[in-house]
């Protein structure tokens, strides 16, 4: 029999409409399953693991996502696969952190969660939830489908470092604007092979340190010297994620190029990625991004912000030096960046050229 552990950590998918507070509120797993008898037509068999009490995912941390990869640890050897029940707000958050501290992962690990309670008539909480464990399930040639961390909502499956929120009303809440899905659910679940990673031939192994010290320089036409120089003087701030414009371009006046240039000699690294949803940083392409490739800077590829935070984190928290850690911030960890020069990359554009993004 099919055993499958479920992670309840919280959010929509576990709340119920409170006539009296006229708020959503949390509610127990057992009155989950009253609301998903479906869950016992399944035929797994399951061992619920439960956030107490659970937390809106606005409330997710670090430590928290320690403590997952530690449930996981201890029951990796029984259960054929892992749903993680999430919030939705960080769910891209927790999947691209799990994906590095889980490495030669050769289970799936499915966050889900819904836009609509458990409780409302029209919720799309079931479907997510019951697909998420047949996925979880699933198993092609003796292994499992899909070895990865991913997100499972509104009829896709994505890798869960490429995934992003991008709609807070539509149930159709993420979307993967880099990397093809895993998986589409329809009458059946149509897994898209070339693009899950295959089975690992190492053994796994559970990381468990993180450290949280990265900040953030989104950059925006008339960003003052003062704004720049205070995020990147931020005190213990070990790495900053640039966000540019487009390509990874970014303001040529000597003022910004200085400051950058004195954060990297003072030994802090800065991950340049771009703040379009698709698309890649091409350090180089155009004049506005020359002098941060000549100064230092790294490029991010086509990583999504939260692939790039809980990167940083995860590098950040292993015993690398500097240059280690750079040359692994430009190289595909667990899928979650394509470099232009790969056979993938061109598989994944002929899939958008087929299967154009709507
Ligand atoms: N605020 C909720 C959360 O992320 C939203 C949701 O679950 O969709 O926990």
């Amino acid at each position: 029999m099919t055993k499958l552990m479920i992670i309840y950590t919280g959010g929509t998918v576990g709340m119920i409409y409170d006539e009296k507070s006229r708020s959503l509120r949390p509610i127990s797993f057992s009155e989950i399953r009253n609301h998903l008898p479906e869950l016992y037509r399944l035929g797994y068999h399951f061992f619920v693991h439960a956030f107490r009490p659970p937390i809106d995912s606005s409330n997710m941390h670090p430590e928290r996502w320690v403590e997952l990869v530690e449930i996981i640890e201890q029951h990796y050897l029984y259960y054929d696969g892992f749903v993680i029940l999430h919030g939705s707000d960080t769910m891209a958050f927790t999947a691209s952190a799990l994906s590095f501290m889980l490495e030669n992962l050769n289970k799936p690990v499915v966050l889900t969660g819904s836009q609509l309670p458990i409780g409302q008539i029209r919720t799309d909480a079931k479907e997510n939830i019951i697909t998420a464990l047949e996925i979880a399930a699933s198993r092609i040639n003796n292994h499992a489908a899909v070895p990865e961390v991913c997100i499972y909502f509104d009829f896709l499956l994505f890798r869960g470092n490429r995934t992003k929120k991008y709609n807070a009303e539509k149930f159709e809440a993420f979307y993967s604007m880099n990397y093809p899905p895993l998986a589409e659910a329809g009458i059946s679940i149509k897994y898209h092979h070339p693009f899950i990673l295959p089975p690992p031939t190492a053994p796994i192994r559970f990381h468990k340190k993180l450290n949280p010290h990265v900040s953030v320089l989104k950059i925006f036409p008339g960003i003052t010297p003062q704004t720049v120089d205070a995020i990147l003087n931020t005190p213990n701030s070990k790495a900053i994620v640039l966000e540019t414009f487009g390509s990874g371009n970014a303001p040529t006046a000597p003022w910004f190029i200085r400051s950058l240039q004195r954060a990297i000699k003072k030994g802090k690294i800065i991950l340049n990625i771009t703040q379009c949803d698709g698309g890649s940083v091409e350090l180089g392409r155009y004049e506005t991004s020359e002098k941060l490739l000549e100064i230092g800077v790294v490029s991010g590829y086509d990583m999504t912000f939260e692939a790039a935070i809980t990167k940083l984190m995860f590098l950040l928290g292993q015993e690398l030096s500097p240059d280690e850690i750079k040359h692994l911030l430009q190289q595909p960890l667990r899928g979650e960046l394509t470099l232009p020069d790969s056979n993938l990359h061109s598989a994944i554009h002929n899939y958008w050229a087929t299967n154009p993004f709507s």
